[in-house]
């Protein structure tokens, strides 16, 4: 990997140095794949959830049109398949895609057990319809506010479950790495200060990346630490070029930048330009319906052609009862700024939206780094591909979040049986203190808030929708001087280390996405237009390797965790029907 690599931790610290805090299995990230996580361990063993936020902080609980699933007697697993591998633009796991499918209906099922009131018509599910979706299947709650109701029944479950224990407010800095195994996490809280948390096995699931644009989708919290503090451990990390802008944004001046849900559209909004015209089916027969990047380019292109800021949304011929009736929080969000989403044009553009490159997970939930497992919006386990289809996420999430739950706690509870206290064993590791910036005066202050917004600005203008080899060259050489005198430095709060954490993510996006000299899902190079059959692999990269490596599709997630990663047992709980 070219360009400055920082530290191997962010911060001081030693273990005579910091308190500690021993548990059976550590989950960072209290979103939906981390409480699902929490929820499937083993309830003999004690679980610690650790999040930056409060539990009502995430991209779950901004998630608004729903849960992909077949539960339709008039759909099928292989058209749920299809429409997921077809948007994935060849670059999906075949086997990953068939098993989170089947598994979508009884993780449904399962989120009905525990209280989420989904939409219903007529006494059964109100199934909606999103881009790229062949058929009528996703699930939703609250009209359009799903994660808000999911969410809502998962906390009640975890905190009615007594071996689970919520270190809310609590930023994760670093994983702790012990001999190239995982050994918990040094953390932060602004009262207790630093804690080292010592765990048989720990489930990262600390969400994505959006933050680092502009304009994005994402809650402040979305700023890529998982990936950063998982690729400072030595885990291989894959598809980073590989970002999804989610194609029509609320884009109204000092208004937040908030998603316009795709079953808008699925219920029959058109997209029109600054003078009134419909454009979408000038560039795909599926009109509005077709997969995102296919809209976000088109959206891109006519806001080019027309020298307009945006595109509108309009749902003007529309039933105004039923939008009002479907879509509740947008109207009143939109009510906000003078619109009314029934009758007026509704100002979007594309924004940043799902990190699809991430953590290398295999089928059940296993980093290359020994004891560590991840799950959710911060892994790459095959299943989107280049491209994600709509609703895929949430269902991602839960999938494999009951997988590496349910295998971290069979692991621990394999180890603690046999009295294997080893993750206990405080080792004599740490980072010295001495560590000084390699430039600039020592303690110098710098103006963090000036450095995002800089970052976020130039990853918008040279890696956003449309790259080129140009702006990405021109990128990575702004982000390495950045890099050069923000890493090495040892700041004291989670605004410096998310700063760091957004740098080493925007490095590894921008090489990633200048090494992929092709056309593919959502990473569109305007020099290499076509897509490439030579290119239908993924890029792997890892911090003790020079070059990233490419693994072909299919035996991606599996090849790469068990060339690079841990030898795995075959922990399986007895009755677990799961991979
Ligand atoms: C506006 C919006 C709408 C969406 N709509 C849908 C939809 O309808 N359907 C769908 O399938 N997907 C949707 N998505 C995507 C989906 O919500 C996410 O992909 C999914 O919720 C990710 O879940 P997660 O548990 O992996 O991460 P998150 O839900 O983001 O949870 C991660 C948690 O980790 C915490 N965390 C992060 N870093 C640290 C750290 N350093 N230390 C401690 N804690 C940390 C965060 O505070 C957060 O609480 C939407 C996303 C957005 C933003």
């Amino acid at each position: 990997m070219s360009g400055v690599a920082g530290p191997r931790y962010l911060v001081a610290f030693g273990p005579t140095r910091v308190p500690h805090w021993f548990t059976d299995v550590l989950v960072l990230g209290g979103g939906l794949a981390g409480l699902r996580a929490a929820l499937a361990v083993d309830p003999r063993l004690a679980v610690l959830v650790v999040n930056k936020d409060d539990l009502n902080e995430s991209s779950s609980q901004w998630a608004q049109g729903g849960i992909a699933g077949v539960v339709d007697p008039e759909d099928r697993f292989d058209m749920h398949v299809a429409d997921t591998l077809k948007a994935g633009g060849e670059l999906c796991d075949p086997a990953v895609v068939e098993g989170v499918v089947r598994e979508a209906p009884d993780r449904i099922a399962e989120l009905i057990g525990w209280g989420t009131q989904f939409d219903l018509r007529d006494g059964g599910l109100d199934l909606g319809r999103e881009g790229g979706h062949s058929h009528h299947r996703i699930v939703h709650a609250l009209g359009d506010a799903t994660g808000r109701e999911v969410m809502r029944a998962v906390i009640e479950r975890a905190r009615a479950t007594p071996n689970i224990e919520v270190w809310p407010e609590t930023f994760t800095i670093d994983l702790v790495t012990h001999e190239g195994v995982c050994r918990g996490a040094l953390v932060w809280h602004p009262g207790r200060g630093k804690t080292m948390i010592w765990a048989r096995r720990t489930i990262l699931a600390t969400g994505g990346a959006g933050q680092i644009y502009r304009e994005s989708t994402n809650p402040a919290g979305a700023s890529g630490d998982g990936i950063a503090l998982a690729w400072r451990a030595g885990a291989a990390v894959r598809d980073m070029e590989f970002m999804q802008f989610h194609p029509t944004v609320l884009y109204i001046a000092g208004g937040s930048r908030s998603l316009i849900t795709e079953a808008v559209r699925g219920a029959g909004a058109h997209l029109v330009d600054r003078d009134g015209r419909r454009f979408m089916p000038d560039f795909d027969a599926r009109g509005e319906l077709a997969p995102r990047d296919v809209v976000s380019r088109a959206i891109t292109e006519v806001m080019r052609r027309t020298a307009h800021s945006n595109v509108y949304l309009d749902l003007a011929h529309l039933d105004a009862a039923m939008v009002r009736h479907r879509f509740p929080g947008m109207a009143k969000l939109c009510r906000k700024f003078g619109l009314d989403l029934s009758t007026d044009r509704i100002p979007v553009r594309p924004g940043a939206h799902y990190m699809i490159g991430g953590v290398v997970v295999d089928d059940r939930g296993r980093t290359t780094v020994p004891h560590l497992f991840a799950a959710g919006e911060v892994t790459s386990s095959g299943l989107h591909g280049a491209n994600r289809l709509a609703s895929n996420s949430l269902l991602e999430g839960l999938v494999y979040g009951s997988r590496a739950g349910e295998l971290a706690g069979c692991e621990a509870g394999e180890d603690a049986a046999a009295a294997f206290d080893e993750p206990f064993a405080v080792p004599q590791i740490g980072q010295p203190a001495a560590e000084e910036p390699t430039e600039g005066p020592p303690g110098e202050a710098l103006d963090l808030a000036d450095i995002r917004n800089s970052l976020r600005s130039l990853m918008w203008r040279q890696v956003g929708v449309e790259r080129s080899g140009e702006s990405l060259e021109e990128a990575a050489q702004t982000v390495a001087g950045w890099c050069r005198y923000v890493l090495p430095r040892q700041f004291t709060n989670p605004q410096g280390w998310q700063l760091q954490n957004l740098l080493e993510v925007g490095r590894l996006m921008i090489e990633a996405a200048a090494a992929r000299r092709e056309t593919r899902g959502v990473h569109v190079r305007s020099d290499f237009p076509a897509t490439s059959d030579d290119w239908r692999q993924h890029l792997c990269w890892q911090r003790d390797r020079a070059e990233p490596w490419s693994v072909p599709v299919a035996a991606a997630a599996a090849e790469a965790v068990s060339t690079a990663g841990p030898a795995g047992g075959d922990c399986r709980p007895a009755g677990s029907g799961q991979k």
